[in-house]
């Protein structure tokens, strides 16, 4: 099927800058993440982390998904769900579950850090956060999955610095 040959990483870079999101902004987190433990590392090294998050095709398919999710909110076309998902209502919580599928595949401290953005809502992502309580702009799916990839991209420098490839 030609649908399984598309460019899932590329569309899904392509969509997070449509919604606002640029890489440079997630690997600051990343870099504000991981700069305690790993004192030598580079932002360009944190971006190319971001990079390779996105390279997995599973990773691409939650970040088409939940962007799909906030844009279809946006529009009103989400029925009984649309108005809990468009005020990012506190006790939903699919937000979070779906952005754990990326974070799943990247171990603990991906897991711990993701934990950690989500609570303190640094950068990018507390600017999503403000926007989205905006009339018709919804985050609800978006702001998870950019703490899913900052905190998997954190997770790769963590690893990377003990292998002393950083
Ligand atoms: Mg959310």
């Amino acid at each position: 099927m030609s649908m399984i040959k598309k460019d899932f990483s590329a569309i899904a870079k392509q969509k997070l800058i449509n919604r606002g999101v640029n890489l440079d902004d997630i690997a600051n987190l990343v870099f504000d993440l991981q700069k305690p433990y790993c004192p030598t590392v580079q932002k360009d090294a944190c971006l190319e982390a971001v990079e390779n998050v996105l390279a997995k095709r599973e990773v691409a398919f939650t970040i088409l998904t939940g962007i799909e999710l906030d844009m279809a909110a946006e529009k009103n076309h989400l029925n009984e769900m649309n108005q809990i998902i468009l005020d990012d209502y506190s006790l939903y919580g699919i937000d979070e579950i779906m952005a754990l599928s990326i974070v799943n595949v990247h171990g603990s401290i991906a897991l711990t850090n993701f934990g950690y953005l989500d609570k303190t809502k640094p950068g990018i992502v507390g600017f999503l956060e403000e926007e989205g309580k905006k009339d018709n702009i919804c985050h609800t799916f978006l702001d998870d999955i950019v703490c899913a990839i900052a905190s998997s991209a954190a997770s790769k420098i963590a690893h990377d610095y003990e292998d002393n490839k950083i």
